[in-house]
């Protein structure tokens, strides 16, 4: 009884410490966060993705998040920051249309 409590116990701190990491390290490069579980290199390259996403709607109606996104990190010359933020955002899904 009591070892079957010890290892519910010792479960229960893995999640909350595994928890906390996610929280305060980049998802991408494992720096700390600036904002939006981003670091400040990170979180700024999500920025411009954003703003440019604005822009490229105007000149391309229908232009989806995600199309853009999948375009954007096609682009040879799209910085490195960026192609990464793309590449988490296509992979977790987090491309909704916000
Ligand atoms: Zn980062």
């Amino acid at each position: 009884m009591n070892l079957i409590r010890e290892i519910v116990k010792s479960k229960v701190v893995t999640a909350i410490a595994k928890s906390n990491n996610n929280k305060n390290s980049c998802v991408i490069c494992g720096l700390p966060i600036k904002k939006d579980n981003f670091c400040e290199h990170h979180y700024s390259a999500y920025i411009k993705l954003k703003e440019k996403y604005n822009e490229w709607a105007k000149a391309y109606l229908n232009l989806s998040f995600e199309k853009y996104i999948k375009k954007v990190i096609s682009i040879e010359t799209t910085g490195k920051w960026i192609k990464e933020v793309g590449e988490y955002l296509l992979k977790s899904g987090g491309v909704d249309e916000n």
